[in-house]
């Protein structure tokens, strides 16, 4: 178990756009209080983030989608907020992310579109997509406590730009970027 710096009590898990199943929300905060000695609590009210389609790439624009995000944080140091879409995601350098957060913020934001087995064409494997969720909502979590990329590749915090190198990576983080979130505070 991961401690997280003195104040933060507690993880807001929050729906973005359509078709997000709140079981699968029950299901990622349950892995993620196993994962950090802290509260998790699914948000049950929908942010719709119309806004920020891009309607020629067909994709959202995360960095906008976080701008959104922000407002319902406010006014509450205490926790962190992560949005879970189904919606695929982007910023206008890279042709998708998983997830973006604000360094060093409250907010962050991770996509189950690219995380599902479906979407490379094969069966469904909801315990996958879970695991896959739960890491990357870790790493977005680290960057929200400052910590940047990790050179450890089995560490949540490596980066990963296919689901290949998320499989490798671990529901976890090293010992150095462990450390880091201790001494944050
Ligand atoms: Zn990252
Ligand atoms: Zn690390």
């Amino acid at each position: 178990m991961i401690s997280l710096p003195r104040g933060i009590t507690a993880i807001h898990l929050q729906p973005v756009g359509d078709g997000v199943a709140l079981e699968m929300l029950d299901r990622i905060s349950a892995a993620l209080a196993r994962v950090f000695e802290v509260s998790c609590h699914v948000r049950r009210e929908r942010l719709d983030a119309g806004l920020a389609l891009d309607p020629v790439r067909r994709q959202y624009f995360s960095t906008a989608v976080l701008q959104q995000l922000v407002p319902l944080a406010a006014g509450d140091e205490e926790i962190r907020l992560f949005g879970i879409t189904e919606y695929d995601l982007f910023v206008p350098v890279l042709t998708f992310v998983f997830g973006e957060a604000q360094l060093d913020g409250r907010c962050g934001l991770i996509s189950l579109h690219r995380l599902r087995e479906e979407f490379y064409g094969l069966p469904a494997r909801g315990e996958l997509l879970e695991e896959r969720a739960v890491k990357e909502v870790i790493h977005e979590l680290g960057h929200t406590f400052g910590l940047r990329h990790c050179p450890d590749w089995s560490c949540a915090m490596a980066s990963t730009h296919a689901v290949e190198r998320l499989d490798l990576k671990g529901a976890r983080l090293c010992a150095d970027c462990t450390r880091r979130i201790g001494a944050w505070s």
